[in-house]
């Protein structure tokens, strides 16, 4: 377990994430106008009449939001809520034209109900996370404060973007449910376990050097063995794995510190400064009352029917954690190996489309894509857009199909391992063709026929006497000696299994 050593005793650390992912959609949650929201668009080219909250319009809920975050909800193994509502959350910020947030407060039931992911613990084993809740709301507007000396600006384009704000669940009632975040290195955990679920089911690209992932931090503490939670202070919009870990740790520390002086730690909400570290307090805890939380009126109440999730769960790809799982499992690859392959879903869509369910391929692959083809991204073409680029100068795209029938030619003796890293560097410098077509215009034919290696074999015995004497009285090692003259009076054609077999009959 993660401890922190106060003055005068052990401490442990409890921590909740909010995080938010930007959901992806052509249009935005209640509104027809474009979700692509990125920074090189012309700011306020992408809001309508609706986003910019003009009297009389009216939001309309999108379909396709609402699939994602069912599907994101199947993909942290949580229940899918029949029925579920919006509510406005009320401020005033000029990046908020409606003057209140569409949100599914802790008050109304979210759209995603109780879930969890697994992490790999402190402690080496798995350790589940509990999820509260998932809930749809709306993105606000983005301020610029740094256009002009004494105006500030406001660009929409990103006012409306869905948002799916995930919660994890901390057992108030159960404090020795120890099934929460416990440590700076288990939030990074979490959160690339989020990442990763919301990725390969193409739900988000939870970026958070882009924004499109982001999280608030509740932090507490509580004596080793104690039986309650203790105060959290609450940190908004955090956007790095390091920032939040460092934060974490030096805000625990800062509570235990209070704590031993005899101090009670505020609920406060706090923002992070980068440059140093440090917290400062933004505002004391709101309440939900602050912020007159009621029914959206402008919207029906969200009915979901098990016709929708079925159909739903249906097209959801195997997450990465199941594939690792297979890989390891089924193809007997090492956790390692795995873990390569599963970094993202392109790289396991383009393993499984190389080993084509031929479980005798799965480590040949695995070995030629991790420890050669990974290091030519160049000519991987790992998203499969392009097959083959008309330009002959272009780098040659060794696809899933290449790499199969390299080592399928392998296993079936047709060319040797040395003949095949060959053909490999001659498609890296820009070879085109199938490993056939190279094979035999370079004619790198592996010699399989008995009778051709045993000449070549007696041929070697007959001219190296002295050698062969002193393999005889003991000398083993000197089999290569002859494996690699074998090789060479075949021009590295010979089949290096068969030619060290034959040669130990031979000179026994
Ligand atoms: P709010 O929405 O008011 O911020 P919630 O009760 O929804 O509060 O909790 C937000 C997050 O804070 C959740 O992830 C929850 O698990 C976490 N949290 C609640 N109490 C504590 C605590 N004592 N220590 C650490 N995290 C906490
Ligand atoms: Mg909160």
């Amino acid at each position: 377990m993660f401890t922190i050593k106060g003055k005068t005793k052990e401490w442990e650390v409890v921590v909740g994430l909010e995080t938010h992912i930007e959901v992806l959609s052509n249009s935005k949650i209640f509104s027809g106008a474009s979700a692509n929201y990125n920074p090189t668009i012309a700011p306020n080219t992408q809001a309508c009449m609706v986003d910019v909250a003009m009297p009389g319009m009216l939001p309309v809920l999108n379909k396709h939001c609402v699939e994602q975050a069912i599907k994101f909800g199947l993909g942290i193994n949580a229940e899918i809520s029949k029925h579920s509502r919006f509510a406005r959350k009320q401020y005033f910020y000029p990046d908020l034209p409606q003057g209140y947030q569409i949100s599914q407060p802790a008050e109304e039931p979210p759209v995603v109900g109780r879930g969890w992911v697994e992490i790999i613990g402190d402690d080496g084993n798995p350790k589940k996370i509990l999820i509260e809740r998932a809930h749809m709301e709306q993105d606000a507007a983005k301020n610029k404060h740094d256009m002009h000396p004494n105006k500030s600006f406001v660009d929409y384009n990103r006012c409306g973007v869905m948002l799916l704000e995930i919660v994890t669940f901390l057992d108030t009632k159960n404090p020795e449910n120890n099934s929460y975040i416990s440590s700076p290195e288990e939030a990074e955990k979490y959160l690339r376990q989020i990442r990763e679920i919301a990725r390969a089911l193409g739900v988000s690209k939870a970026n958070m050097e882009e924004g499109s992932m982001r999280a608030d931090v509740n932090v507490s503490v509580r004596p080793v063995g104690s039986k309650t939670f203790g105060t959290r202070t609450e940190t908004k919009n955090m956007v790095s794995f390091k920032f939040i870990k460092n934060h974490i740790e030096n805000e625990a520390r800062r509570q235990i510190e209070i704590l031993e002086n005899g101090g009670t730690v505020s609920q406060d909400t706090l923002r992070y400064n980068q440059s140093d570290g440090s917290s400062s307090v933004m505002r004391s805890k709101e309440d939900a009352l602050d912020y007159r939380y009621f029914p959206d009126p402008d919207l029906l109440e969200l009915e979901i029917t098990d016709e929708d999730i079925e159909r739903i769960r249906k097209t959801m790809p195997e997450l990465p954690s199941a594939t690792r799982a297979r890989y390891i499992n089924e193809y007997g690859l090492s956790e390692y190996d795995a873990n390569r392959l599963t970094e993202t879903v392109d790289v396991s869509h383009w393993y499984d489309a190389a080993v084509d369910g031929k479980k005798e391929r799965a480590k040949p692959v695995a070995n030629w894509l991790i420890s050669e083809l990974f290091a030519h991204p160049e000519n991987m073409d790992i998203e499969n857009k392009i097959t083959e680029n008309p330009d002959p100068d272009a780098p040659r795209i060794i696809t899933p199909a290449n790499i199969a029938e390299l080592v399928d030619m392998i296993a079936s003796n047709e060319i040797n391992g040395k003949q095949a890293k060959e053909i490999f560097i001659k498609m890296l410098d820009g070879e085109r063709g199938t490993i056939h077509e190279i094979a035999d215009k370079y004619g790198m034919k592996q010699i399989t026929d008995t009778g051709a290696i045993e000449s070549a074999v007696d041929e070697v015995i007959k001219n190296n006497p002295s050698q062969v004497e002193q393999y005889k009285s003991g000398k083993v090692g000197l089999l290569g000696f002859f494996v690699g003259n074998v090789m060479k009076a075949t021009h590295g054609q010979a089949n290096p299994a068969m030619v060290s077999e034959l040669l130990k009959q031979k000179l026994s």
